[in-house]
């Protein structure tokens, strides 16, 4: 194929969350390895993230062109927001959240100059704008160019299905108070009961977002041409497709995306933390080890990081435990971690082993000694937990999660759930009058922690069961991305349907 003639992809991930850069610079990746021309655009603050992800993917280009990472200044200073603070972690308050979808506005603007080609840029020309859910600037764009636009949301199909499904006929306001379960009958066979409280943000325009991002991000996805997730046709059980009817878009399931890189486990090139993980995991048994992990910024109030940790060193198993905002933790609390926990020098034969910093999740799920994973339901790591063959005990903390997991539990069937009932209040979902952060009480005891991980890590029929039907979720998720595979086909699509 000459250069010229190449499709020219257009990534802009939202930067709001690492979360969705991950996805978006592995979805980059793969395109590249089909042979199409990839830009992916991002802010100062995350272009380091990005471009460390492209260097570090499992296979080449086809055909030399590769991937542009192109960081445009995020004008959050003309929002008032402080330097840098270029992702939603990074914010200091709930105030901060409303000045950061200003920014994102100023932002869409100067994509649009670079892609249009301002005076002092060269034009970026793109054949196909592939979108974050929040950048509904990205729309007019596209217009403008004249190319199709698609929106990544970073959400699976099946949570985009009862979206869909919540948005039209809305059952949620059927109900009598915020705790009574109702279906969201999206899958023939399948119920899917969730309560009003457990319902992402889009359904409680109170939040710190308010509702006028969220109709623009609700306008935006109505209007885009296609919609791209990480996921596989084979996984959700027609989801995509029936999120394709449901909307009249193309749905083009092109994951899992983490599958773009194999884990580096070069010492030399690998984080401090990174290090201690898997030196920490070599000296353990095959399949002992119970993994913890809430996402790239899940934080839990300090009375339930009590109860969690209490569970996590006083059960049988090797526990690999990432932390964040540990230092917003009160003294006693970190205190407490530091006496019963490894946090610091990484021993081996550490009980229960602490990781403040950043964990190489996609190396842990694939490590041997990895039996289980507790995790918050965040699409990515659900995901990865999926390529991994890993079965999952659930603990949604907010967004979609308590969708995903009832797909985890009820309908993949390679899940126990935790039993939590509410969501854990976080940036985002604060209320927009009320910044102050809630002392929050701990929902889940210690006892139903270690309940929920004796199912997980049980060597008997029913755990046993889960893990068979984890390991064959695994090597549908590899044939997905082998040629011939339903995402590789997608991956095409998606690339030659618009040169
Ligand atoms: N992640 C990681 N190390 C960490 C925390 C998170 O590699 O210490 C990655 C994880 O592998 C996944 C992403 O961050 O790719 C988290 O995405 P997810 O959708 O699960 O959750 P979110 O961060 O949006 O809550």
């Amino acid at each position: 194929m000459e250069e010229t003639t190449k499709p020219h992809l257009v990534l802009i991930p939202w930067q709001g969350s690492i979360s969705h850069i991950i996805p978006m610079t592995d979805i980059g990746i793969l395109l590249a390895s089909h042979g199409a021309a990839v830009t992916i655009i991002t802010t100062p603050a995350n272009a380091p993230v990005v471009q460390s992800r492209v260097d570090d993917r499992a296979t080449p280009p086809r055909g030399g062109v590769g991937i542009t990472v192109t960081a445009i200044p995020f004008p959050g200073a003309e929002a008032g927001l402080p330097e840098g603070r270029e992702r939603l972690d990074l914010l200091r308050s709930p105030a901060d959240v409303p000045r950061f979808f200003a920014a994102n506005k100023r932002f869409g603007e100067a994509v649009a100059r670079h892609c249009l080609g301002g005076a002092s840029l060269p034009p970026c020309r793109p054949t196909c704008i592939v979108a974050g859910m929040c950048h509904s600037w990205a729309l007019g764009l596209a217009r403008e160019l004249g190319v199709p636009c698609y929106i990544f949301h970073g959400f699976g199909a099946f949570a985009l299905l009862c979206i869909e499904h919540l948005f039209k006929h809305r059952p949620h306001e059927a109900v009598a108070s915020p705790d009574e379960p109702f279906d969201v009958p999206v899958l023939p066979s399948f119920e899917c009961r969730v309560s009003r409280r457990q319902l992402p943000p889009h359904f409680s325009p109170s939040t710190s977002m308010g509702g006028g991002p969220l109709q623009e991000i609700r306008d935006f996805d109505v209007a885009v041409d296609g919609v791209v997730v990480n996921t596989f046709e084979e996984l959700e059980h027609g989801s995509a497709a029936l999120l394709a009817a449901a909307t009249g878009r193309k749905v083009l399931a092109v994951g899992p995306v983490s599958l773009s890189h194999s884990p580096s486990l070069d010492p030399e090139t690998m984080s401090e933390d990174a290090r201690r993980c898997m030196a920490w995991l070599d000296t353990k048994a095959s399949r002992s080890v119970a993994y913890v992990s809430f996402g790239s910024a899940g934080c839990m109030p300090p009375a339930q990081v009590m109860q969690l940790g209490m569970a996590l060193v006083s059960c049988p198993w090797p526990v690999l435990w990432v932390v964040k905002g540990a230092d917003s933790l009160p003294d006693d609390i970190n205190k407490w971690l530091r006496e019963n926990t490894d946090d610091a020098d990484g021993v081996a034969d550490t009980k229960c082993l602490v990781v403040r910093g950043w964990a190489p999740q996609v190396a842990i799920l694939a490590h041997p000694a990895v039996g289980g994973f507790l995790t918050h339901c965040g699409w990515g790591s659900t995901l990865e937990a999926v390529a991994a063959g890993m079965p999952m005990a659930t603990w949604p903390l907010f967004a979609e999660q308590f969708i995903n997991e009832r797909l985890i539990v009820d309908v993949l069937g390679v899940g126990v759930s935790v039993g939590v009932t509410k969501p854990t209040e976080n940036i985002l979902s604060a209320s927009k009058t009320d910044g102050s952060k809630a002392e929050a009480e701990a929902e889940v005891g210690m006892e139903q922690v270690m309940k929920a991980l004796e199912r997980l890590m049980d060597q008997g029929a029913e755990a046993e069961e889960r893990r068979r039907k984890a390991q064959e979720l695994k090597a549908k998720a590899k044939g997905a991305l082998e040629e011939g595979g339903s995402s590789y086909v997608n991956l095409e699509n998606l690339i030659q349907s618009f040169v």
